[in-house]
């Protein structure tokens, strides 16, 4: 060896084990989306090492696509979702398309509760209640946005304010919820959360998946499977009737991988109120992450979903209110033709005084995990 070369190597070694420490990561590809509420909005672009890539939009926190192969390797986007802006922000969109759902996902009882001997009142916007966190939900505020990616990991961080008295709810209430692209092909969600009055809250996205794609048609010949042994019966406008009730034998059994479609035209209350799925399953082992919770198989492209969550319950929704009025990516958004798997806190819970309780109080710390892995059968 050289002198010169034995005197470059001690530097060479030293960058190399340095790159190896911490190799540069490369920043989130981003694009300008426009303005709301004079913000800027933004789409991040979220891909690991095996191609699968998830956009997100910090305009209300919202997953716009993910594309994930199929059984014979093709790539294609599994979630309903918009490719602009105005898509999101349009009067025709009241579904929520991939969301972040907050304060409180799902309903509340004629739109109030009362916590610590006060009555409050949130927005109504569907039949005297309130869905979804009313009026102005999270799904609708510009959230700050951060890169906060790891090696291997894609992942960002979104992070809200929302302030006492926001659509009602008690409490200044910091809420971040971080998104990260495993290369284990994993959508993870964590949510976190933290008030200085005591309120309540559940968080959760709204994400609809159509494993063929959206606009391929129904999901009437997918098959799910919930981990749930009971589900909670609602009344005429949705709201939970306060109980709930073993499934066995009846078409909400779906503790093994069950046809979406083979039961849904039965004749049972429940689902002519609902006219299909839209109803909170209660989950047997809730906090355990490591179980699947849910899975969707799709025959058609061979693709499947598995949900994990530390949530205790499942709002399943087979997209009962959609119509068509939504053009989205792959055409109108017809009547059942995506899957809704929402991880949360059983709807109503602030006046349900047998479900778990949702509240938040200064002190604490709201925690939630749910992640959505894709594979191939
Ligand atoms: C609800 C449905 C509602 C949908 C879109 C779901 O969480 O359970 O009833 O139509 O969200 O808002």
């Amino acid at each position: 060896m050289t002198r010169m070369l034995r005197r470059a190597l001690p530097l060479t070694s030293l960058l190399l084990s340095l790159a190896a420490i911490s190799p540069a990561q490369t920043p989130l590809p981003v694009e300008a989306w426009g303005k709301v509420d004079g913000k800027d909005v933004s789409l991040y672009t979220l891909k690991n090492s095996a191609g699968m890539e998830v956009r997100i939009t910090n305009y209300g926190g919202t997953i716009t696509y993910i594309s994930v192969p199929d059984r014979g390797r093709k790539f294609g986007d599994v979630v309903l979702g918009f490719d602009t802006l105005e898509g999101y922000t349009s009067k025709t969109n009241t579904s929520y398309f991939g969301a972040t759902i907050g304060r409180y996902a799902n309903r509340l009882a004629k739109g109030t509760f009362t916590l610590d001997g006060h009555v409050y009142h949130i927005p109504t916007n569907e039949s005297g209640n309130t869905l979804h966190g009313g009026t102005k939900g999270f799904d609708k505020v510009v959230w700050d946005a951060k890169d906060v990616s790891k090696p291997g990991a894609p992942a960002l961080e979104l992070h809200y304010l929302s302030p006492d008295g926001e659509q009602g709810f008690p409490g200044n209430l910091n809420v971040t919820v971080i998104f990260t692209v495993t290369a284990k092909n994993e959508v993870r969600i964590e949510y976190r959360a933290k008030t200085d009055k005591d309120t309540v809250l559940n968080l959760t996205n709204h994400s609809y998946f159509n494993l063929s794609g959206p606009g391929s048609g129904d999901i009437l010949d997918d098959k799910v499977m919930i981990a749930a042994d009971r589900f909670t019966p609602v009344d005429k406008t949705l709201i939970p009737l306060g109980t709930s009730i073993p499934l066995a034998r009846t078409p909400f059994d779906f503790r093994k991988l069950t046809v979406v479609g083979a039961r849904i035209k039965e004749d049972n209350e429940q689902l002519k109120i609902a006219n299909g799925y839209d109803q909170n399953f209660v989950l047997t082992q809730p906090g355990a992450l490591t179980a699947v919770r849910a899975k969707v198989v799709d025959p058609k492209s061979g693709r499947v979903l598995e949900v994990f969550t530390d949530q205790p319950g499942i709002q399943f929704y087979t997209g009962n209110f959609l119509n068509g009025a939504n053009h989205g990516v792959g055409g109108a958004y017809n009547f059942r033709t995506a899957i809704c798997l929402e991880t949360q806190h059983y709807p109503d819970s602030p006046n349900q005084p047998k479900f778990p309780s949702s509240e938040l109080k200064p002190g604490g710390e709201f925690r939630h995990t749910t992640i959505y892995r894709f594979a191939t059968e």
